[in-house]
């Protein structure tokens, strides 16, 4: 991967940028992301954020590398700090962190969002929590889904602030709109995981030594959900 020639999952990322965005990436990393939306024309400004020096330096020097120091503004900063009002930011990419990670990183400085900006996140995991983020501040989720790549499952959530929106306990899980479309690689995922949350529940007396109850619980509702959503569907990916 490098600015050329983006991973499929960044490509992905880039779908879902609108046309002449004015995009802020945080977390940009080596800034391939902004760098390659730039030079198809495919953005009209950009800011990058980093809060570790080493990735803010590559960035910087990507940018450079490809003369669009006028065009992307590199910001060594924490999280929306990256962002000034008069970015005029319309579309925020947060990708390859956890979702946790973007939940606290979208919190921390919510003053600085205006609403307006499309959200294109793409979690590492911890997808309820963002999504029940999503929810209890008034976002919509607007397109969702699961891509593997180099074996790994990764998720892609857009969203936009609409004004109130629910989401039963089951949609936060495992994402509204992929509970509807259950698409192969959605279904793959699920049961991919379903074999791993099982796998401490059929060594119980074993596990019960070391694992809480409680999380034992928790663990048995999981797999309880995904066996129940599973069993609804007609298609039946290998995993
Ligand atoms: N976004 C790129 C991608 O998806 O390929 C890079 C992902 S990289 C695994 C995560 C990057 O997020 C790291 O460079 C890290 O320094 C940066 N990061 C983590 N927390 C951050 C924060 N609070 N503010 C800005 N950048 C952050």
């Amino acid at each position: 991967m490098n600015e050329q020639r983006l991973s499929e999952r960044l490509e992905r990322v880039a779908a879902h940028v609108p046309a002449g965005a004015r995009l802020a990436d945080i977390g940009s990393d080596h800034g391939y992301l902004l760098v390659a939306l730039m030079t198809r024309g495919a953005i009209a400004a950009a800011v990058a954020g980093e809060v570790a020096l080493t990735p803010f330096h590559a960035a910087q020097r990507t940018v450079r590398e490809n003369g669009l120091c006028q065009r992307i503004a590199v910001r060594l900063a924490n999280g929306l700090a990256a962002i000034e009002p008069e970015d005029r930011i319309s579309a925020i990419s947060l990708c390859g962190m956890g979702g946790e990670t973007i939940r606290d990183i979208l919190d921390r400085d919510k003053s600085r969002l205006t609403g307006e900006e499309r959200l294109i996140l793409q979690p590492n995991g911890g997808e309820q929590p963002l999504r029940q983020w999503l929810m209890d501040n008034g976002y919509r989720i607007l397109h969702e889904e699961v891509l593997r790549e180099n074996r790994f499952n990764y998720e892609i959530i857009v969203a936009e602030r609409t004004g109130p929106v629910r989401y039963s306990t089951q949609e936060l899980y495992f994402g509204p709109l992929q509970l509807q479309e259950r698409s192969p690689a959605f279904l793959a995922k699920w049961q991919r995981l379903l074999r791993l949350k099982q796998r401490p529940l059929s060594h119980l007396d074993q596990a019960r030594r070391t694992v809480a109850e409680q999380k034992m619980q928790g663990l048995s509702q999981q797999v309880r959900w995904i066996s129940e959503m599973l069993a609804q569907g007609r298609e039946t990916p290998k995993g």
